[in-house]
């Protein structure tokens, strides 16, 4: 009988899944297979295929990255042919082949990885960045001996919990939605893109399990607890009917509140909340709106743009919104502009390595230098608005230049349409997210100029707290009720209500029933939450009313640590919705 194994991590997504783990090793070394003594010219026909098949990929590849992003993007590509007419590294691994009587794609992994390693220690930046080249096209080769992506989400067949040292949004989203138990991982934090998107698919994550996963193997019965942070290996009869309990409670309470669906987000006071649903793609609108969500108060749009080598053209991203659009009427869609770079990386895009992704080339400033990517998707959403009520929103905005200049590129956009005939709304609302310090510092002025302001506290906090929000090694520092951040919120709402404008937040605080009184109480107009939450949300705001919500307020901007301030609001949440929590 094989004895229980239990991992402790970092619970980022509730709820029990129980099943078989598929371990995701992106950079798997395909293993060694002995060739019988014809068997070697088999093998290295098999290589020169593949490379052959290789090389006419990147070719083809660099045709049509040219035609949508240009010659200079298209450019990378011509180092990658460099890599597979290398004659040097071929001789190398045909050596091997023959020498070891072994297959392809082994001795092919075995070679390129012992240049990438050397290239990577270079000084020089120039070599190092040929280190990418090489792991790139290796990629590649090794897929067309394979016949198939080694251990990508998208070949999964079935339901499985993946495990893996880290999971980008983009690596999650190749995966059929209905074999995704549960993510568990190495790195990560509460509001790294991974760990949203498992909210956001209803599905437990546990991240933080530095080391912990090499020793799993695929095919391993495991169970993960996503409220408690425990990655359970060969769990015994006892645990399984332990967490079965759990899970039935879980179950009880989410029917319970399937009931407030057409209830209104009001307080016991009769006082109204906005509360909206986050979403990251068009499939997502009709869970959004079978739980409730009076409108979408964050449209992710990164993710039209993951695993592909070209970007979405105009018409590609009017379709997407569109049926989001369109599903929603009359109810709002603030569709947020591209917010790609941190970690969300494009392929294409982000083929410089940059040190710090998160300070670096993200969000609007992808856009503002790259206007035809820009306008592509301004057009889109503005085509998009004559089907519904649609609002637009710029992320990490952090001075008026930088609004300005999007409102510039906006307004050309228009004038386009107009000419052409093409019809938009030509009242549609154009707001911004508060998510950098220094926006909210100076959301006086900026609110002179928008129509909404939206509170990213994901980045927010990460930026005025100076913590990494996917680095679990510091998550523990991670404290959204900081002193700070509670400061820069009040600053953000009070300039909006002087300005007379509205003000959501739709960042995971949103969401986070034990800070929904304190929110609401600093005066937050709405709440934007991934639809499994928003029915908890909306039971909290129904059992409070504003008077007890104010009191905390007050009473939290003059704590003097985020966990005194924590603690105030566990204290309300649990006299008036303790069932929940
Ligand atoms: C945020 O920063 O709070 C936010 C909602 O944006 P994202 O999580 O996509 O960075
Ligand atoms: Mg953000």
């Amino acid at each position: 009988m094989k004895t229980e194994r239990r991992f402790r991590g970092i619970g980022v997504s509730p709820g029990i899944a129980h099943g078989i783990a598929f371990v995701h090793r992106p950079d798997d070394d395909p293993p060694p297979r002995k060739v019988t003594a014809g068997g070697s010219d088999v093998e290295v026909e098999r290589l020169r295929d593949a490379l052959c098949a290789t090389r006419k990929q990147i070719v083809e590849l660099q045709e049509r990255v040219e035609e949508s992003l240009g010659a200079k993007d298209a450019a990378i590509f011509e180092a990658h042919v460099m890599v597979v007419e290398d004659g040097v590294m071929i001789d190398e691994v045909e050596k091997m082949i023959r020498r070891e009587s072994c297959n392809a794609e082994h001795a092919f992994h075995t070679v390129i990885h012992r240049y990438i390693r050397s290239l990577g220690e270079m000084e020089d930046p120039y070599l190092r960045e040929r280190a990418v080249d090489i792991h790139d096209v290796g990629r590649r080769v090794i897929h067309n001996l394979l016949g198939r992506e080694p251990a990508a989400l998208g070949a999964l067949d079935a339901p499985r919990i993946v495990l893996a040292h880290n999971l980008t949004p983009s690596d999650t989203v190749q995966a059929r939605r209905e074999f995704l138990l549960g993510f568990a991982t190495e790195v990560g934090g509460k509001t790294s893109h991974t760990a949203i998107m498992a909210r956001s698919l209803n599905i437990p994550a546990v991240v933080g399990l530095h080391g912990k996963l090499t020793a799993i193997e695929s095919g391993s019965e495991v169970l993960l607890d996503g409220y408690g942070g425990l990655l359970i290996v060969d769990p015994s009869e006892q645990t399984l009917f332990e967490y079965g309990a759990v899970e039935a409670r879980r179950k009880r309470i989410d029917e319970d509140l399937t009931g407030l669906r057409d209830t209104a987000a009001a307080m016991r006071d009769g006082r109204p909340v906005m509360l909206s649903a986050n979403i990251e793609q068009s499939d997502d609108i009709a869970q959004a709106l079978a739980s409730g969500a009076e409108g979408v108060g964050l449209f992710r749009t990164e993710f039209l743009y993951f695993n592909r080598d070209d970007l979405p053209v105009e018409d590609e991203q009017f379709a997407e919104y569109r049926i989001v659009v369109e599903a929603a009427n009359p109810k709002p869609v603030i569709i947020r502009t591209l917010d790609l770079g941190g970690d969300k990386l494009h392929d294409q895009l982000h083929t410089d390595r940059e040190d710090n992704p998160f300070l670096g080339w993200r969000a609007i400033r992808v856009c503002l230098e790259r206007r035809d990517i820009f306008k592509t998707q301004l057009r889109a959403i503005l085509r998009a608005s004559a089907y519904g009520k649609v609002k637009i929103m710029f992320p990490m905005i952090s001075g008026l230049p930088e609004l300005r200049d999007a409102k510039g590129v906006l307004e050309e956009c228009r004038a386009e349409l107009r000419a052409e005939n093409v019809a938009f709304d030509e009242m549609i609302e154009t707001g911004i997210m508060i998510e950098v310090p220094s926006a909210a510092m100076i959301a006086d002025l900026l609110a002179k100029e928008v129509s909404f302001f939206s509170l990213g506290t994901n980045d927010l906090v990460q930026y005025a707290t100076a913590v990494d929000r996917t680095n679990e090694r510091i998550a523990h520092l991670y404290e959204p009720t900081h002193p700070g951040v509670l400061r820069l919120i009040k600053m953000t709402v009070d300039a909006a209500h002087a300005a007379g404008i509205h003000v959501g937040i739709c960042g995971e605080m949103g969401g986070d029933i034990s800070v929904t009184p304190l929110l609401i109480g600093l005066g937050v107009d709405e709440l934007s939450c991934g639809a499994a939450v928003l029915p908890h949300v909306k039971r909290a705001i129904r059992s409070l009313d504003m008077a007890a919500c104010r009191a905390l307020a007050e009473s939290a901007l003059q704590c003097d640590t985020g966990a005194a301030v924590q603690s105030q609001c566990d204290e309300l949440a649990r006299a008036h919705y303790a069932e929940l929590l």
